[in-house]
């Protein structure tokens, strides 16, 4: 930890998190002549990119729209390897953010927020940390991400297990020796398809065990050469546009046309056309429809599981990665590369958890229903508490001394995933009811929130005023509105982390604005232009 830290001087500004969002968020208030704090329990800028680095991480949104827009330097300077960064060019990414603009002086690494609360008299926050510091500052910004809080499931004997046990977004930085060994990996979803797919070729015997089959679309990653990276920052000013005015972040366009207004034979060449893609352009870049109408579910769901079929040798294990109990993209759809083939190789098993659950850990292995499988090392690709769980690792106090963790168990609010009522001069970036929480291409909406984020803390400066908490009234009218267009869809209605499905006794409700991106962006406008109508402001 640096002098500044030690000696803690009131600040502007504390931001949790030195991932994509608390990175921009630091930059952008210091732009403002603020005094910024960034804390983070890892000892290296990244976020999801410092902890998530098990075999295969990498992400599904392409390298030119899964990037910093606030610096023409740094667009024209950094130069991507291919479509796809895998872990190591992500964190190096950062990495060298941080260094370019000279944003660790004002980062403590290896520091977590236990709790936080909130001073009426004053109108500050006093934020404590793990090292025990008090932090006195005028704004909280979380800049947590949606997915940080691993979700290990309370499996029965998981501490006896004499292997090695690991979660996927606790991975050991110096890694995991898994050649020659046997290994289970639990969990079908984006990050388990990755880790199947990359292990299976160097592991002794690798069991892999299915709750929900999970669809995915064949990725296509080709590496950049100067060429390749010539013509794409020849699109930059298009694609900087663009992004802004998609549904979900990306720079594709949806269909205009309603789906079944197109002849089936031109609905199939369209469908082929978007599979050949390499991307989630059948998903998110297509037709919007997939999310609202069962019939256009069912015959994209229907295509898509013919694709997966065709690819599986053994047509009884092609039924067990089928999935047939959701429609295509109401979850996450990840991408893949060898996922289904993996299960060709003689050395891969599938475990149907639906057909045998499992009973527990034990010393050797794991036990199902169909008896005990012995491994040497266990991969809990089990996912996370979205969207709520960084929030309530925190004991965050409001104004009365309210508990976020109280109120959230009660019923999750908050307005536009930006502020809380009874939370004064908190800002919260991907937070629930925010197409940032899950329902966008991250890097797009987590860059709007943090610039909505720095007017709003800018036009506070600017006329005198020192605290902003939106009203009673404009978050219910917020998650009315949120619930009215949710209801809609068949996503609302899946079991997922979109839903808080994926976690026991979590309310059951969609995290994730779902009106598009475009909307959301001018519903924040809005507020803006009609100088924060329904907040307070003193
Ligand atoms: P996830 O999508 O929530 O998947 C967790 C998996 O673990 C599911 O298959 C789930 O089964 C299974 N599981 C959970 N608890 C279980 C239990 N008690 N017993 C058996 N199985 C259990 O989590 P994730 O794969 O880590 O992905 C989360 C999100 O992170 C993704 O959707 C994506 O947004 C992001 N991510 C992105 C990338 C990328 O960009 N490439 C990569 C990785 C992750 P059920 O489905 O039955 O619950």
């Amino acid at each position: 930890m640096n002098d500044a830290a030690k000696t803690n001087p009131p600040l502007d500004a504390v931001i949790i998190g030195a991932g994509f969002t608390g990175l921009y968020q630091l930059w952008s208030l210091r732009k403002l002549g603020l005094r910024v704090r960034v804390v983070d329990a890892a000892a290296g800028v990244g976020g999801t990119w410092y902890w998530n680095c098990y075999p295969g991480a990498r992400t599904d949104s392409p390298s030119n729209i899964y990037q910093y827009w606030f610096s023409d330097e740094l667009l024209e300077e950094w130069n991507w390897q291919q479509r796809y960064p895998d872990q190591a060019e992500s964190e190096r990414y950062f990495n060298h953010v941080a260094d370019r603009f000279d944003l660790r002086k004002d980062i403590s690494f290896n520091t977590r927020v236990d709790a936080m609360s909130w001073d009426d008299a004053t109108s500050r926050w006093n934020v404590k940390t793990n090292t025990g510091e008090t932090l006195n500052t005028q704004f909280v910004i979380t800049a947590l991400g949606p997915l940080s809080a691993p979700l290990v499931p309370p499996f029965k004997g998981h501490e006896t297990f004499k292997g090695r046990l690991v979660h996927t977004a606790r991975w050991p930085r110096e890694g995991v020796d898994l050649k020659g060994k046997r290994v289970g990996v639990i969990g079908t979803g984006a990050t388990g398809i990755q880790v199947v797919q990359t292990i299976a070729p160097e592991v002794e015997r690798l069991t892999v065990f299915q709750r929900t089959a999970n669809y995915a679309v064949p990725m296509i990653n080709p590496r950049y050469n100067d060429a390749d990276r010539t013509a794409i920052r020849a699109q930059y000013p298009e694609t900087r546009k663009a992004i802004w005015t998609t549904f979900a972040g990306f720079d594709q366009q949806s269909q205009t046309r309603a789906y079944f207004s197109i002849p089936a034979e031109e609905r199939r060449e369209i469908l082929e056309t978007l599979w050949a893609d390499g991307t989630l352009k059948i998903w998110v870049g297509a037709f919007n429809e997939i999310f609202f109408d069962p019939a256009v579910s069912d015959e994209i769901s229907e295509f898509v599981r013919e694709k997966i079929r065709a690819r599986i040798v053994d047509p009884k294990v092609a039924e067990k990665l089928l999935p047939k109990d959701h429609g295509f993209g109401t979850r996450r759809v990840p991408l893949e590369n060898g996922y289904f083939t993996s299960f060709n190789r003689p050395n891969v098993d599938l475990v149907d958890l639906h057909a045998t659950p499992i009973e527990c850990i034990t010393e050797r292995g794991i036990r199902t229903s169909a008896g005990e499988i012995e491994l040497d090392v266990i991969i809990l690709a089990t996912g996370f508490d979205a969207g709520t769980g960084g929030f309530l690792a925190m004991d965050i106090r409001g104004r009365n001394g309210v508990s976020l963790r109280e109120e959230w168990k009660k019923e999750v609010r908050t307005t536009m995933g930006l502020q809380i009522h009874g939370f004064p001069n908190l800002f919260t970036t991907s937070a629930p009811y925010a197409p940032a929480a899950a329902f966008c291409n991250a890097p797009t909406c987590l860059q709007h929130q943090v610039q909505w984020i720095t007017e709003t803390i800018d036009y506070l400066r600017k006329h005198g005023r020192a605290v902003i908490e939106p009203t009673a009234e404009t978050e219910q009218r917020w998650l009315t509105q949120h619930d009215e267009m949710a209801n809609q869809t068949l996503v609302a209605k899946t079991k997922s982390w979109y839903t808080g499905g994926n976690v026991e006794g979590k309310h059951f409700r969609l995290l994730s604005y779902i009106g598009g991106l475009p909307a959301y962006i001018e519903a924040c406008d809005q507020v803006k232009q009609k100088d924060y109508e329904g907040f307070e402001v003193a």
